[in-house]
């Protein structure tokens, strides 16, 4: 019988880069490869060749020649060409993170957390949350660093939380996570993904492979959680209903008050929702009651989530621009209580905005701007919300026009509902630009017009 000769790495970005690494420092064989090619890849080339790797950039199918398995990063697609031919030859493929898991083996554990929507917000309240109680844990995943760059971290902490995307799970096998969070699932993605009910099944691959011991954590408010979780072999807690919910203002978990809404840094029914997740987590993990209250007082969300960045004249300009998906946009609009002039748009994602039009009725007006601008504001012309969209060519005249708009006791939101690519190299530099818009303008005009 043939030996297994060698390991195709294949996306060479930072998660690629770290598989390949972990995988030399094991002895392992790897060949990494990107289909692209150019400085950025060949200095990353030139380094994992000096470390003993076998590179090979604009790579095409025949990469897979003598390989018995692929790793891949988050950014490919399934439709590769690669992949394809992987998927073709029965040549196994596993994601960055599932290599990580297989390389940490049994002796950590792990709390994964997964959704459309606030991921990296429970992952960090999670986080934040043991370590003000002092349990020694690791963050890694996703938005977070790549796992296998950090799996002495991981196995000298003992726990790890995981933050986990769908791409992610879609190559993995029973990953068997003794906490598995589901936020949500609301389309999106669809341009990686060939359907919903695709989307749907990789998110539920988180719950694989638990154990009757392992705790499930699925939102009362997600009916793809909801609907899986009478089938599922762990214990389950429902957040949001029951024991563990929003009452009267007040968070619940485990029938026990944990804090006060308006103790909390941060608003918004969603982050109450994910501070249940983080909470209920954190309660499985061993963290006591009070430690728990504590690490979520302390609490304060990542910048771009909400982010107020100015104040000026009544009227407060908040950076979202983490929302790229209609989701996020209604949890962010329906967590305001004030007038707001919105600013949506960004790069075409082809995503269905349905969902923000019950928000609607507290907007002063709708800015739509940027690529996907002039389809979303004939979408809601379409719906009746005529009167209150208005077309921007992009960011910058949104701006200027939201200013204007603004009257004292606004909001002023930057929720865009779309990637950034159009204009931006991400959600941060599109957040940071709209801060630096937002106060240039008020400078400028000395008060923002009533
Ligand atoms: P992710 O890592 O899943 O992208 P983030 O925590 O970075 O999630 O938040 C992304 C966007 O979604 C932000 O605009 C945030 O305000 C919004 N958001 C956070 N949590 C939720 C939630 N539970 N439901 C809907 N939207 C959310």
């Amino acid at each position: 019988m043939a030996e297994p000769v060698q390991t195709l790495v294949y996306g060479l970005g930072e998660s690629g880069v770290a598989a390949t690494r972990a995988l030399l420092e094991m002895g392992v064989a790897v060949l990494a490869a990107d289909a692209n090619d150019g400085k950025n890849l060949r200095d990353a080339a030139a380094a994992l060749v000096a470390e003993g790797a076998e590179v090979r950039l604009a790579a095409g199918p025949e990469v897979l020649d003598g390989v018995d398995r692929v790793v891949v990063s988050p950014g490919v697609r399934p439709e590769d060409p690669v992949l394809r031919a992987a998927e073709g030859d029965g040549v196994p493929v596993l994601s960055e993170v599932a290599l990580g898991l297989e390389l940490l083996g049994d002796g950590v554990r792990v709390a994964a957390v997964t959704g459309t929507n606030g991921k990296t917000t429970v992952a960090d309240m999670l986080g934040r949350v043991l370590e003000t109680a002092g349990v020694p844990h690791a963050v890694a995943g996703n938005s977070w660093r790549a796992l296998t760059g950090c799996l002495d971290e991981v196995r000298e902490a003992g726990l790890l939380v995981l933050e986990i995307s769908s791409f992610q799970l879609h190559y993995m096998a029973e990953p068997g996570f003794e906490v598995a969070a589901l936020l949500n699932a609301r389309p999106d993605h669809m341009d990686w993904h060939a359907s919903f009910e695709e989307y749907r099944r990789d998110k539920l691959r988180v719950f694989e492979g638990q154990r009757p011991k392992d705790l499930a954590l699925v939102a009362a408010d997600d009916p793809v959680g909801l609907d899986a979780a009478p089938g599922l072999p762990s214990e389950v807690l429902i957040i949001g209903e029951g024991e563990t919910a929003v009452r009267d203002g007040r968070l619940y978990l485990s029938g026990e008050e944990l804090a006060r809404a308006d103790e909390l840094s941060f608003g918004g029914t969603h982050n109450y929702s994910n501070a249940l997740f983080a909470a209920a987590a954190a309660e499985r993990l061993g963290v006591s009651m009070g430690g728990i209250r504590e690490g979520l007082l302390a609490y304060r969300l990542m910048a771009h989530r909400m982010e107020v960045v100015a104040e000026v004249g009544g009227v407060a300009y908040v950076d979202d621009s983490k929302a790229t998906n209609p989701a996020a946009v209604a949890a962010a609009l329906g967590g305001l209580d004030r007038p707001v002039v919105l600013i949506l748009g960004g790069s075409e994602k082809h995503t269905d905005f349905a969902e923000i039009l019950p928000h609607l009725g507290g907007c002063r007006a709708v800015l739509c701007q940027g690529e996907a601008g002039p389809r979303i504001a004939g979408f809601l012309e379409g719906r009746g919300y005529g009167d209150l969209v208005e077309r921007s060519m992009d960011l910058g005249s949104a701006v200027v026009r939201a200013l204007e708009l603004a009257r004292a006791g606004d909001v002023v939101l930057l929720s865009p509902g779309c990637a950034s690519f159009d204009q931006f190299a991400g959600y941060a530099e599109r957040g940071e630009e709209f801060a630096r818009l937002v106060r240039g303008l008020v400078e400028e005009r000395g008060v923002v017009r009533r």
